[in-house]
């Protein structure tokens, strides 16, 4: 970067920006004018145009993971916007350039994990929008290292869900070791996660078997889905899902939030296939028979988000139009009437916040 660039957005940005903050769990969101962050030498300041509202953002207001989060926070992990500055040390972003910030602020690059492109596992992980302020506000300071290149034919809006949906759909089908030709079952498929799984399952050259309540059924095959399954009311499930695939589907990726449709994975398995566990419910218990496992050579596992790798690979098939994002923009003051439409389940697209609304 030019001194000219440096000097042309530090004069032209005003110091302070719009952030919703809230202070402690289910306390109101509130947009506040805080002081715009400078970036350290390694890091680099991001005009965020888009951030994707997702579920775990519910989570971490509700209170919801036993996981480390800071107070007062600001929520968000799906940031999509542009590069407006970078510290001295950084070489390799430019101001101008597309980038993206997720739900992994900063890992440590030197732990076992780490070094074999497991980042979501480092044991020294810190998360945005949970233990480091997210992505709900205007500009953001992260690492130039945990940036993500967005490619530059992508609309930014368009991006901003994939930084941890869309990963984190792609990853668990990566996961499921399915080969293209073979069959993947898919459960939660009409959901969030879901509508990203049929898609990147088909792209991937997988046959889907929706799974999911019956209303989803339209939805679910306009995306791609060969088959769908009433998850609810069909007359023994684990028989209809291994008849019409011929023993099973090889693999089954799960992002259903409840205990049963866990249970029934086990019982509809292919031989030799993998059990993919993502959804979670608050109670996730359950009672499996490990025989059947142990005899039919079942491999279970469980994923969470995707590497930097991984979410690079996400967006290149948003990029190639190979995977559609169904977008609903809202301010950032209507993230709490999401959140509500959240709790009660109506929302069916990817709700992104547009910061120039
Ligand atoms: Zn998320
Ligand atoms: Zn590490």
């Amino acid at each position: 970067m030019s001194a000219f660039n440096h000097v042309v957005f530090c004069v032209s940005m005003s110091s302070t920006h719009r952030a919703l903050i809230f202070d402690d769990f289910k306390g109101p969101l509130e947009v506040r004018q805080l002081p715009i962050p400078e970036p350290q030498d390694d890091e680099i300041l991001i005009k965020i145009n888009y951030s994707g509202i997702c579920h775990s953002d519910l989570h971490a207001w509700n209170g919801d993971f036993d996981y480390a989060t800071i107070h007062p926070l600001i929520g968000g992990h799906e940031g999509a916007g542009v590069v407006v500055k970078t510290g001295e040390k950084v070489k390799d972003w430019n101001v101008g350039e597309p980038a993206g910030v997720k739900l992994i602020n900063s890992n440590c690059f030197n732990c076992e994990y780490c070094k074999t492109g497991n980042e979501p596992l480092c044991n020294k992980i810190s998360n945005n929008g949970f233990d480091r302020h997210g992505t709900f506000q205007e500009y953001v300071t992260t690492r130039a290292i945990d940036a993500i290149r967005i490619p530059k034919d992508l609309n930014l809006a368009s991006a901003a869900p994939v930084l941890c949906g869309g990963v984190t759909a792609y990853k668990a089908l990566k996961e499921a070791n399915v080969k293209p030709g073979q069959i993947v079952a898919i459960t939660g498929a009409g959901g969030g996660l879901g509508s990203f799984g049929i898609q990147y399952a088909r792209a991937m050259g997988l046959r889907v078997i929706a799974i999911d309540h019956s209303e989803k059924k339209d939805h679910c095959l306009s995306l791609g889905a060969e088959w769908f399954v009433d998850a609810f009311n069909t007359e023994n499930l684990t028989d209809h899902i291994k008849n019409i695939t011929n023993g099973g589907p090889y693999g089954i990726v799960n992002f259903a939030a409840a205990k049963k449709p866990m249970e029934q994975a086990f019982e509809y398995i292919r031989k030799r296939g993998t059990i993919v566990l993502v959804g979670f419910p608050k109670d996730s218990k359950i009672l499996i028979d490990t025989t059947p496992l142990i005899f039919n050579a079942i491999t279970v596992k469980g994923s969470i988000i995707g590497s930097r790798l991984d979410t690079e690979e996400a967006l290149e098939f948003v990029a190639r139009g190979a995977v559609k994002v169904p977008l609903e923009m809202v301010k950032l003051e209507d993230v709490s009437k999401i959140y509500k439409k959240m709790e009660d389940g109506k929302i069916n697209s990817r709700v992104v916040v547009d910061f120039s609304l």
